[in-house]
């Protein structure tokens, strides 16, 4: 494992620009659950019942119960070694530095990092559906404060800003996306299992270009056929030796 981290930082060391794509893994440290796998959130929720534009306008109050709910977890969480090293990598890189991310817990731009796309959107952001308005908003509402009251235009018709199962993802934010795994020089893979489309598709995009691409994940995923060097691990221990490497 040593040689493939130090075959990635001389890789890295080489490049001008390099794009990250981070999912639940990266998180997994500051005790955010992950979706799938064991302990994964959809084995204690249901899918249909929380996380789709149905159950929503079934009952929207209920949904956003469940966003409350996860809010309260997610603000009390704190980045970890993972996230920090990122944020160090755009110190370095400036411009030539983009971080994609699957993870909704803004755990990314809590550690500092500035170029960040959220591909699923933020838990902490409303988006109201009568006024359009799309905006930051960390408090933790009562339940009969709930749904939120949309602080532009004052309905009450608003979702959390994330992606739901069903929907798409915004077609510009896809668009940046692949752009900016096809012009990286080295694209890194931290903490996605690569089960869900478009970002799965991005490393393949890097690896047709003939881009480098190295994956950090605690276990093989549908993303390691397609990269160069694949280092299993936790992320927040294997990142900080790559860091450690990179800067000697
Ligand atoms: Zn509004």
């Amino acid at each position: 494992m040593i040689e493939r981290i130090k075959k990635a930082a001389d890789k890295i060391k080489k490049a001008k620009r390099i794009t990250i794509l981070t999912g639940a893994g990266i998180s997994k440290a500051s005790g955010i659950p992950t979706f799938r796998g064991e302990d994964g959130l959809w084995g204690k929720y249901s899918i249909s019942e929380f996380a789709t534009l149905e159950a929503f306008h079934k009952d929207p109050k209920k949904v956003w119960q469940w966003y409350n709910y996860r809010k309260k977890l997610i603000k009390q969480a704190e980045p970890n070694k993972a996230h920090y090293v990122l944020v160090e990598l755009e110190r370095i890189f400036k411009d030539g530095f983009a971080l994609i991310t699957q993870n909704i817990d803004n755990l990314h731009t809590k550690a500092g990092n500035k170029s960040v796309y959220e591909l699923h959107g933020n838990i902490f952001e409303v988006k109201c559906l009568i006024c359009n308005k799309i905006y930051h908003d960390q408090t933790i509402y009562k339940d009969d404060q709930l749904p939120p009251k949309c602080k532009y235009c004052q309905s009450i018709r608003t979702r959390p800003n994330v992606v739901w199962f069903g929907e798409s993802l915004d077609v510009e934010l896809i668009k940046k996306a692949m752009a900016l795994a096809a012009s990286c020089d080295v694209f890194i893979s931290v903490g996605t299992s690569g089960g869900v489309q478009p970002a799965a598709g991005l490393p393949k995009i890097a690896q047709r270009m003939g881009k480098y691409v190295v994956e950090f994940n605690a276990e093989y995923s549908a993303i390691s056929m397609f990269a160069d060097d694949v280092i299993i691990g936790n992320a927040e221990k294997t990142l900080p030796m790559l860091l450690n490497y990179l800067t000697r």
